[in-house]
């Protein structure tokens, strides 16, 4: 990727946002190069590259003005001697607090290096928690930072890759920006592992060489299927990042000539209707794999996702995931939360489950503030933000996604803080559980509770998600049983 020049960045922001005035965005361009004149990255290039580098992401992920703005001055209060005053001034109130969210905090007084991370990830989650776009800049900044990693010394290099895999990318995953998830992964992979990155490289490729006339076959039968139906489509064929096969095959302790990995393509529409008509033409034409189709659209992911996946298997008995989904969903898929911020114009209109998982993030972000110790916040916002979730209902049907390993307690305290509080047992398909049982997908969980009945200290020991952990702290705390 080159980095975007002036004109560049603002004729490419000009195509999805036309009627908007561009004029901050040339300032803020020159304003940065000027502030950072003298700087230069590890890289020897001159430091004005990172901040452009770090825009042009943001105008990729078709970001709005003041984001962009933010993009090119994130690293001038920390590193040069333009003062909050001076920015406010000369850019106004919302770029400056956009550029506050990314800019560490000064003069840490912590001893250990992971409390000195954890406040900074906290603060960086208090003014996300205020403007979600905060963390898009961060995640911008991130990316450039780790496709400049080679240039660092090896411990710093460790460090900061470690930091990038156990949080970042989960963090990319969360907010549903798949892309960019991937790219950070492969990029820590290919620096903390490089031999396994090496060598899975050059397997990968020699099987997608082998497969790609299956594949190109199977496409063209999926075509002559899906082509006397009058549905809208296109098929798109799906690549998989290093890093997630390598998971898998950590997972499971397979070598790579061992991982089931099946051939992958997607199929997009224009609307949900359309999903389920071309998933029934899918079906009719190829034998689906039992217990193989998953109803995303109806219950989307917690990090927006939505998607039908089935397999099917293909004329020459080849497995093939499908994943069926509009172009809505497509560009969710890809971008996540960034997707909010395009510019609408009248075919999109308002997602409200966007809004809605918006709340929820904030929600989360909040219950993370409560969380006191820096070892307990960062414990809380690793399991919060792995990958794996399992989703539960409540005895009326309703569903509640949860972390793997949550168990009836976290399920109550998502259900409503008092029922968390006056929790006393649980039921999981009609049969009494421990309160730390490890609850599954599917299950119907029903709580008891108790009317007087208060949290047990205990309870800290087993549950899993920061909701629970912080309501349980904060009725300890006030009652003066825990410090
Ligand atoms: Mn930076």
């Amino acid at each position: 990727m080159t980095p975007l020049g002036k004109e560049q960045l603002i004729t490419q922001f000009a195509a999805y946002a036309p009627h908007v005035d561009t004029a901050i965005l040339g300032k803020a361009y020159d304003f940065s190069v000027r502030a950072h004149a003298d700087q230069e990255r590890a890289s020897g290039e001159v430091y004005f590259v990172h901040c452009q580098s770090v825009a042009t992401s943001l105008v990729e992920w078709k970001m709005d003005l003041p984001t962009i703005c933010a993009g090119l001055l994130h690293d001038t209060l920390e590193d040069t001697p333009v003062t909050q005053e001076i920015m406010r001034a000369e850019f106004g109130e919302e770029i400056t607090r956009l550029v506050l969210g990314v800019t560490k905090l000064e003069r840490l007084e912590y001893s250990s290096r992971d409390d000195v991370q954890a406040e900074n990830w906290r603060k960086m989650l208090l003014a996300t928690a205020q403007d979600i776009r905060v963390i898009v800049i961060k995640l911008a900044d991130r990316l450039h930072n780790m496709r400049t990693l080679g240039y660092l010394p090896e411990e710093k290099r460790q460090r900061i890759a470690h930091e990038t895999i156990a949080l970042y990318a989960p963090l990319a995953h969360r907010l549903g920006m798949f892309q960019l998830k991937s790219q950070l992964e492969d990029l820590a992979f290919k620096h903390l592992w490089p031999k396994e990155f090496a060598d899975l490289e050059t397997k990968v490729n020699a099987m997608l060489a082998a497969r790609e006339a299956t594949l190109k076959e199977f496409k063209e039968s999926l075509e002559r299927a899906l082509a006397d139906s009058e549905f809208t489509h296109r098929i798109l064929s799906r690549t998989k990042s290093l890093y997630s096969i390598y998971g898998k095959m950590q997972r499971q302790n397979k070598p790579f000539e061992e991982i089931q990995d099946g051939l992958g393509v997607r199929i997009i529409t224009d609307t949900i209707s359309n999903c389920y008509a071309l998933l029934g033409i899918v079906h009719t034409q190829f034998k689906p794999v039992a217990g193989s189709f998953t109803d995303y659209i109806s219950i989307p992911k917690m990090n927006l996702y939505q998607s039908l996946h089935t397999t099917v298997m293909g004329p020459g008995g080849e497995l093939v995931e499908i994943q069926i989904r509009t172009d809505e969903m497509h560009r969710t898929a890809e971008y996540g939360i960034a997707a909010h911020w395009r510019y609408k114009t009248a075919e999109h209109a308002k997602d409200a489950h966007l809004e809605e998982k918006l709340n929820w993030l904030r929600q989360w972000i909040e219950w993370l503030q409560d969380l006191k110790s820096p070892r307990e916040f960062l414990d809380s916002l690793k399991t919060d933000l792995e990958l794996n979730q399992v989703f539960v209902f409540t005895p009326a049907g309703e569903v509640k996604p949860l972390p793997a390993g949550a168990t009836p307690l976290d399920f109550a305290f998502a259900v409503h803080t008092d029922i968390g509080y006056s929790c006393v047992g649980a039921q999981v398909n009609n049969k009494m559980v421990r309160l730390d049982y490890q609850l599954k997908s599917g299950d119907i969980c029903k709580i008891i509770t108790k009317r007087g009945s208060l949290p047990k200290k205990d309870w800290l020991m087993f549950v899993k998600t920061a909701r629970a952990r912080s309501k349980i702290r904060h009725y300890l705390r006030e009652k003066g049983i825990v410090a």
